[in-house]
Protein backbone atom coordinates (compact mmCIF):
# COMPACT_ATOMS: atom_id res chain seq x y z
CA UNK A 1 0.00 0.00 0.00
CA UNK A 2 1.09 3.84 -0.37
CA UNK A 3 0.82 4.37 3.42
CA UNK A 4 3.63 1.38 3.74
CA UNK A 5 5.40 2.77 0.60
CA UNK A 6 5.82 6.00 2.67
CA UNK A 7 6.82 4.17 5.97
CA UNK A 8 9.28 2.30 4.29
CA UNK A 9 11.12 5.36 2.68
CA UNK A 10 10.93 7.04 6.10
CA UNK A 11 13.27 4.23 7.17
CA UNK A 12 15.40 4.52 4.85
CA UNK A 13 15.84 7.87 4.88
CA UNK A 14 16.58 8.19 8.86
CA UNK A 15 19.31 5.14 8.31
CA UNK A 16 20.88 7.11 5.31
CA UNK A 17 21.26 10.29 8.07
CA UNK A 18 22.47 7.81 10.90
CA UNK A 19 24.70 6.46 8.73
CA UNK A 20 26.08 9.65 7.64
CA UNK A 21 26.14 10.70 11.42
CA UNK A 22 28.45 7.44 12.02
CA UNK A 23 30.87 8.25 9.24
CA UNK A 24 31.30 11.84 10.46
CA UNK A 25 30.72 12.16 14.08
CA UNK A 26 31.96 8.79 15.45
CA UNK A 27 35.15 8.10 16.65
CA UNK A 28 34.58 4.15 14.80
CA UNK A 29 33.28 6.00 11.85
CA UNK A 30 36.20 8.31 11.86
CA UNK A 31 38.95 6.09 12.14
CA UNK A 32 37.82 3.05 10.28
CA UNK A 33 34.93 4.58 7.74
CA UNK A 34 36.32 7.66 7.08
CA UNK A 35 40.04 6.50 7.19
CA UNK A 36 38.88 3.91 3.92
CA UNK A 37 37.45 6.53 2.16
CA UNK A 38 39.91 8.86 2.22
CA UNK A 39 42.65 6.03 1.48
CA UNK A 40 40.18 4.99 -1.72
CA UNK A 41 41.21 8.66 -2.95
CA UNK A 42 37.67 10.26 -1.94
CA UNK A 43 37.46 13.68 -1.00
CA UNK A 44 35.33 15.27 1.75
CA UNK A 45 33.17 16.80 -1.23
CA UNK A 46 32.79 13.23 -2.57
CA UNK A 47 31.84 11.71 0.31
CA UNK A 48 28.86 14.16 1.05
CA UNK A 49 27.57 14.23 -2.43
CA UNK A 50 27.35 10.46 -2.38
CA UNK A 51 25.94 10.57 1.31
CA UNK A 52 27.89 7.84 1.97
CA UNK A 53 28.19 6.40 5.53
CA UNK A 54 29.29 3.73 7.92
CA UNK A 55 27.48 1.46 9.57
CA UNK A 56 28.82 0.77 13.27
CA UNK A 57 30.58 -2.73 13.91
CA UNK A 58 28.01 -3.78 16.44
CA UNK A 59 25.20 -5.80 16.46
CA UNK A 60 22.12 -4.01 16.84
CA UNK A 61 23.47 -0.28 17.06
CA UNK A 62 21.71 1.21 13.96
CA UNK A 63 18.61 -1.08 15.23
CA UNK A 64 18.70 0.22 18.88
CA UNK A 65 18.57 3.79 17.48
CA UNK A 66 15.59 3.44 15.07
CA UNK A 67 13.53 1.68 17.46
CA UNK A 68 14.80 4.87 20.00
CA UNK A 69 13.37 7.21 17.61
CA UNK A 70 9.87 5.17 17.68
CA UNK A 71 10.32 3.70 13.77
CA UNK A 72 8.60 0.30 14.06
CA UNK A 73 10.47 -2.90 13.75
CA UNK A 74 8.05 -3.98 10.89
CA UNK A 75 9.32 -1.50 8.40
CA UNK A 76 12.94 -1.95 9.50
CA UNK A 77 12.69 -5.42 8.77
CA UNK A 78 10.61 -5.22 5.80
CA UNK A 79 13.50 -3.03 4.35
CA UNK A 80 16.21 -5.84 5.61
CA UNK A 81 18.01 -2.90 7.49
CA UNK A 82 17.29 -5.18 10.58
CA UNK A 83 17.46 -8.84 10.41
CA UNK A 84 15.07 -10.47 12.79
CA UNK A 85 15.74 -13.98 14.01
CA UNK A 86 14.09 -15.51 16.91
CA UNK A 87 13.39 -12.42 18.82
CA UNK A 88 16.59 -11.45 17.96
CA UNK A 89 17.63 -8.30 16.28
CA UNK A 90 20.50 -8.17 14.06
CA UNK A 91 22.18 -4.97 11.97
CA UNK A 92 22.29 -6.83 8.34
CA UNK A 93 25.10 -3.73 7.41
CA UNK A 94 27.62 -4.22 10.39
CA UNK A 95 30.68 -2.94 10.07
CA UNK A 96 30.47 -1.96 6.67
CA UNK A 97 30.60 1.19 4.25
CA UNK A 98 27.61 2.44 2.92
CA UNK A 99 26.46 3.35 -0.19
CA UNK A 100 22.15 5.08 -0.53
CA UNK A 101 20.30 4.00 -3.48
CA UNK A 102 18.48 6.78 -4.49
CA UNK A 103 15.89 7.07 -6.80
CA UNK A 104 16.01 9.53 -10.08
CA UNK A 105 14.17 12.13 -8.07
CA UNK A 106 16.57 11.50 -4.90
CA UNK A 107 14.98 9.36 -2.80
CA UNK A 108 16.78 6.52 -0.83
CA UNK A 109 15.69 3.02 -1.87
CA UNK A 110 17.69 1.10 -0.61
CA UNK A 111 21.71 0.89 0.32
CA UNK A 112 25.22 -1.34 -0.58
CA UNK A 113 27.49 -2.08 2.04
CA UNK A 114 31.11 -3.40 1.15
CA UNK A 115 33.21 -4.65 3.52
CA UNK A 116 36.64 -2.82 4.93
CA UNK A 117 38.73 -5.73 4.41
CA UNK A 118 38.37 -8.60 1.23
CA UNK A 119 37.93 -11.73 3.51
CA UNK A 120 37.08 -14.70 0.94
CA UNK A 121 34.47 -15.76 4.03
CA UNK A 122 31.83 -12.70 3.46
CA UNK A 123 30.32 -11.54 0.86
CA UNK A 124 32.23 -8.11 -0.41
CA UNK A 125 29.51 -5.86 -1.31
CA UNK A 126 26.26 -6.43 0.80
CA UNK A 127 22.68 -5.19 -0.80
CA UNK A 128 18.79 -4.34 0.68
CA UNK A 129 16.88 -7.29 -0.21
CA UNK A 130 14.03 -6.37 -2.30
CA UNK A 131 11.35 -4.13 -1.09
CA UNK A 132 8.40 -2.44 -1.85
CA UNK A 133 10.55 0.53 -2.69
CA UNK A 134 13.82 -1.26 -3.76
CA UNK A 135 13.01 -3.22 -6.73
CA UNK A 136 16.72 -3.98 -8.19
CA UNK A 137 15.88 -4.33 -11.36
CA UNK A 138 14.61 -1.37 -12.35
CA UNK A 139 17.68 1.11 -10.17
CA UNK A 140 20.44 2.45 -11.40
CA UNK A 141 23.14 3.50 -9.16
CA UNK A 142 24.02 7.21 -9.71
CA UNK A 143 21.51 8.21 -11.80
CA UNK A 144 20.41 11.08 -9.37
CA UNK A 145 23.30 12.47 -9.77
CA UNK A 146 24.24 11.55 -13.30
CA UNK A 147 20.77 12.76 -14.60
CA UNK A 148 21.28 16.51 -15.50
CA UNK A 149 25.00 15.50 -16.91
CA UNK A 150 23.79 12.24 -19.05
CA UNK A 151 20.86 14.78 -20.93
CA UNK A 152 23.71 17.67 -21.56
CA UNK A 153 26.44 15.45 -22.64
CA UNK A 154 23.78 13.08 -24.59
CA UNK A 155 25.63 10.03 -23.43
CA UNK A 156 25.59 7.55 -20.52
CA UNK A 157 28.85 5.82 -19.25
CA UNK A 158 27.84 2.44 -17.73
CA UNK A 159 30.12 0.83 -15.34
CA UNK A 160 30.04 -1.75 -13.28
CA UNK A 161 30.20 -0.68 -9.42
CA UNK A 162 29.67 2.08 -7.40
CA UNK A 163 32.91 3.49 -6.69
CA UNK A 164 33.65 3.38 -10.72
CA UNK A 165 30.69 6.16 -10.59
CA UNK A 166 31.91 7.75 -7.62
CA UNK A 167 35.71 7.70 -8.40
CA UNK A 168 34.36 9.09 -12.56
CA UNK A 169 32.64 12.05 -10.57
CA UNK A 170 35.60 13.38 -8.38
CA UNK A 171 37.43 12.89 -12.01
CA UNK A 172 34.82 15.54 -13.92
CA UNK A 173 32.83 12.78 -15.41
CA UNK A 174 29.27 13.01 -14.26
CA UNK A 175 27.19 11.25 -16.53
CA UNK A 176 27.52 7.84 -15.45
CA UNK A 177 25.65 5.20 -13.72
CA UNK A 178 25.63 1.32 -12.48
CA UNK A 179 24.00 -1.50 -12.48
CA UNK A 180 25.98 -2.75 -9.62
CA UNK A 181 26.85 -6.13 -10.25
CA UNK A 182 23.35 -7.16 -11.09
CA UNK A 183 22.73 -8.25 -15.16
CA UNK A 184 21.79 -5.58 -16.89
CA UNK A 185 17.67 -4.99 -17.15
CA UNK A 186 15.01 -3.63 -19.43
CA UNK A 187 13.91 -1.28 -16.78
CA UNK A 188 17.37 0.01 -15.99
CA UNK A 189 17.75 0.76 -19.77
CA UNK A 190 14.65 2.30 -20.38
CA UNK A 191 15.63 4.81 -17.43
CA UNK A 192 19.00 6.72 -19.58
CA UNK A 193 16.84 6.03 -22.60
CA UNK A 194 14.60 8.91 -21.45
CA UNK A 195 17.65 10.96 -20.79
CA UNK A 196 19.98 9.31 -24.27
CA UNK A 197 19.53 7.50 -26.59
CA UNK A 198 24.04 7.03 -26.40
CA UNK A 199 25.29 4.52 -24.18
CA UNK A 200 29.02 3.47 -23.79
CA UNK A 201 29.59 0.39 -21.70
CA UNK A 202 32.96 0.59 -19.55
CA UNK A 203 34.36 -2.83 -18.81
CA UNK A 204 36.54 -3.83 -15.60
CA UNK A 205 39.98 -5.21 -17.43
CA UNK A 206 39.33 -8.61 -17.16
CA UNK A 207 38.65 -10.25 -20.55
CA UNK A 208 36.52 -12.94 -18.89
CA UNK A 209 33.89 -10.43 -17.40
CA UNK A 210 34.07 -8.34 -20.79
CA UNK A 211 33.22 -11.97 -22.67
CA UNK A 212 30.10 -12.53 -20.17
CA UNK A 213 29.00 -8.83 -20.22
CA UNK A 214 28.68 -8.81 -24.41
CA UNK A 215 25.02 -10.73 -24.60
CA UNK A 216 22.90 -8.03 -22.04
CA UNK A 217 24.35 -5.35 -24.60
CA UNK A 218 21.44 -6.83 -26.92
CA UNK A 219 18.97 -5.32 -24.83
CA UNK A 220 20.14 -1.72 -25.45
CA UNK A 221 19.85 -2.62 -29.23
CA UNK A 222 16.69 -3.16 -28.43
CA UNK A 223 15.80 0.09 -27.34
CA UNK A 224 17.13 1.50 -30.39
CA UNK A 225 20.17 3.19 -28.79
CA UNK A 226 23.38 3.61 -30.06
CA UNK A 227 26.21 1.83 -28.09
CA UNK A 228 29.82 1.80 -27.81
CA UNK A 229 32.07 0.07 -25.33
CA UNK A 230 35.16 0.78 -23.96
CA UNK A 231 37.52 -1.63 -22.10
CA UNK A 232 40.28 -1.07 -19.61
CA UNK A 233 43.77 -2.42 -19.21
CA UNK A 234 44.06 -5.93 -17.85
CA UNK A 235 43.64 -5.47 -13.73
CA UNK A 236 42.42 -1.72 -14.14
CA UNK A 237 38.64 -0.66 -13.61
CA UNK A 238 36.83 2.46 -14.07
CA UNK A 239 37.62 3.86 -10.56
CA UNK A 240 41.37 3.02 -10.35
CA UNK A 241 42.03 4.24 -13.93
CA UNK A 242 40.38 7.60 -12.99
CA UNK A 243 42.31 7.56 -10.32
CA UNK A 244 45.58 7.32 -11.62
CA UNK A 245 44.62 9.85 -14.09
CA UNK A 246 43.79 13.54 -14.72
CA UNK A 247 40.33 14.30 -16.64
CA UNK A 248 42.28 15.16 -19.82
CA UNK A 249 44.12 11.83 -19.53
CA UNK A 250 40.47 10.07 -18.99
CA UNK A 251 38.70 11.45 -21.64
CA UNK A 252 41.12 11.06 -23.97
CA UNK A 253 41.40 7.46 -23.27
CA UNK A 254 37.63 7.39 -23.41
CA UNK A 255 37.86 8.72 -26.94
CA UNK A 256 40.50 6.58 -28.34
CA UNK A 257 39.24 3.44 -27.10
CA UNK A 258 35.34 3.72 -26.97
CA UNK A 259 34.44 1.24 -30.46
CA UNK A 260 31.00 0.52 -31.69
CA UNK A 261 29.82 -2.44 -29.97
CA UNK A 262 28.98 -4.60 -33.19
CA UNK A 263 32.08 -3.69 -34.49
CA UNK A 264 34.15 -4.58 -31.38
CA UNK A 265 31.67 -7.64 -30.43
CA UNK A 266 32.61 -8.92 -34.21
CA UNK A 267 36.23 -8.36 -33.86
CA UNK A 268 36.36 -10.02 -30.47
CA UNK A 269 34.32 -13.05 -31.64
CA UNK A 270 36.36 -13.36 -34.93
CA UNK A 271 39.84 -13.81 -33.08
CA UNK A 272 38.22 -16.22 -30.74
CA UNK A 273 37.05 -18.06 -33.32
CA UNK A 274 38.61 -17.70 -36.57
CA UNK A 275 41.06 -20.82 -36.78
CA UNK A 276 37.90 -23.28 -36.11
CA UNK A 277 35.50 -23.14 -38.82
CA UNK A 278 32.48 -24.75 -36.42
CA UNK A 279 33.08 -21.66 -33.85
CA UNK A 280 32.88 -19.17 -36.67
CA UNK A 281 30.01 -20.42 -37.76
CA UNK A 282 28.07 -20.01 -33.99
CA UNK A 283 29.82 -16.43 -34.05
CA UNK A 284 28.52 -15.86 -37.35
CA UNK A 285 25.07 -16.39 -35.64
CA UNK A 286 25.64 -14.75 -32.66
CA UNK A 287 26.95 -11.14 -34.03
CA UNK A 288 23.65 -11.68 -36.39
CA UNK A 289 21.53 -12.27 -33.86
CA UNK A 290 22.67 -8.78 -32.00
CA UNK A 291 22.09 -7.19 -35.38
CA UNK A 292 18.83 -7.96 -35.45
CA UNK A 293 17.68 -6.49 -32.31
CA UNK A 294 18.08 -3.45 -34.17
CA UNK A 295 14.67 -1.65 -34.89
CA UNK A 296 16.61 0.73 -38.12
CA UNK A 297 16.71 -1.00 -41.54
CA UNK A 298 19.28 0.99 -42.54
CA UNK A 299 21.53 0.84 -39.50
CA UNK A 300 20.89 -3.44 -39.96
CA UNK A 301 21.99 -2.96 -43.61
CA UNK A 302 25.21 -1.37 -42.85
CA UNK A 303 26.03 -3.47 -39.76
CA UNK A 304 25.72 -6.28 -41.86
CA UNK A 305 27.94 -4.45 -44.35
CA UNK A 306 31.01 -4.06 -42.11
CA UNK A 307 30.48 -7.46 -39.89
CA UNK A 308 30.89 -8.73 -43.32
CA UNK A 309 34.61 -6.81 -43.98
CA UNK A 310 35.53 -7.63 -40.32
CA UNK A 311 34.62 -11.43 -40.23
CA UNK A 312 35.57 -12.04 -43.47
CA UNK A 313 32.55 -13.28 -45.02
CA UNK A 314 30.33 -12.38 -47.56
CA UNK A 315 27.26 -10.05 -46.83
CA UNK A 316 25.01 -12.65 -48.93
CA UNK A 317 25.30 -15.05 -45.73
CA UNK A 318 25.00 -12.58 -43.12
CA UNK A 319 21.89 -11.20 -45.00
CA UNK A 320 20.49 -15.23 -45.49
CA UNK A 321 21.13 -15.66 -41.82
CA UNK A 322 19.62 -12.39 -40.74
CA UNK A 323 16.23 -13.25 -42.65
CA UNK A 324 16.35 -16.45 -40.93
CA UNK A 325 16.50 -15.46 -37.57
CA UNK A 326 13.84 -12.39 -38.17
CA UNK A 327 11.59 -15.37 -39.50
CA UNK A 328 12.36 -17.01 -36.21
CA UNK A 329 11.50 -14.44 -33.71
CA UNK A 330 8.08 -13.38 -35.76
P1 LIG B 1 35.82 -2.41 -5.14
O1 LIG B 1 36.64 -1.50 -5.99
O2 LIG B 1 35.26 -1.77 -3.93
O3 LIG B 1 36.50 -3.70 -4.83
P2 LIG B 1 34.22 -2.98 -7.49
O4 LIG B 1 33.02 -2.17 -7.83
O5 LIG B 1 35.43 -2.82 -8.33
O6 LIG B 1 34.49 -2.76 -5.95
P3 LIG B 1 33.73 -5.57 -8.63
O7 LIG B 1 34.29 -6.82 -8.07
O8 LIG B 1 34.28 -5.06 -9.91
O9 LIG B 1 33.80 -4.51 -7.45
O10 LIG B 1 32.16 -5.78 -8.76
C1 LIG B 1 31.32 -4.81 -9.40
C2 LIG B 1 30.05 -4.62 -8.61
O11 LIG B 1 29.40 -5.86 -8.39
C3 LIG B 1 30.25 -4.06 -7.20
O12 LIG B 1 30.34 -2.66 -7.18
C4 LIG B 1 29.00 -4.55 -6.49
O13 LIG B 1 27.89 -3.73 -6.77
C5 LIG B 1 28.78 -5.90 -7.12
N1 LIG B 1 29.39 -6.97 -6.31
C6 LIG B 1 30.69 -7.33 -6.28
N2 LIG B 1 30.91 -8.34 -5.42
C7 LIG B 1 29.71 -8.63 -4.87
C8 LIG B 1 29.24 -9.59 -3.93
N3 LIG B 1 30.09 -10.45 -3.32
N4 LIG B 1 27.93 -9.61 -3.64
C9 LIG B 1 27.06 -8.75 -4.23
N5 LIG B 1 27.43 -7.83 -5.13
C10 LIG B 1 28.73 -7.76 -5.47
MN1 LIG C 1 34.41 -6.58 -12.06
MN1 LIG D 1 35.52 -3.37 -10.41
MN1 LIG E 1 37.12 -1.53 -8.06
Amino acid sequence: AANERESLYLVSEFANSYFQNILHKTDQGKSIGLSYFKERGFTDETIKKFDLGYSLNEWQAFTDAALKKAYKLEFLEKTGLTIVKEEKRFDRFKGRVMFPIKSMSGRVLGFGGRILINDKKAAKYLNSPESEIYHKSKVLYGIYNAKQSIAKEDNCYLVEGYTDVIQFHQTGIKNVVSSSGTALTSEQIRLINRLTKNITVLFDGDAAGMRASLRGIDLILEQGMNVKVCSFPEGEDPDSFAKQNTLEELTLYLEENAKDFIQFKASVLYEDSKSDPIKKAETIRDIVNSISKIPDTIKKEVYIQECARIMDISEEVLFTTLAQISKKEA
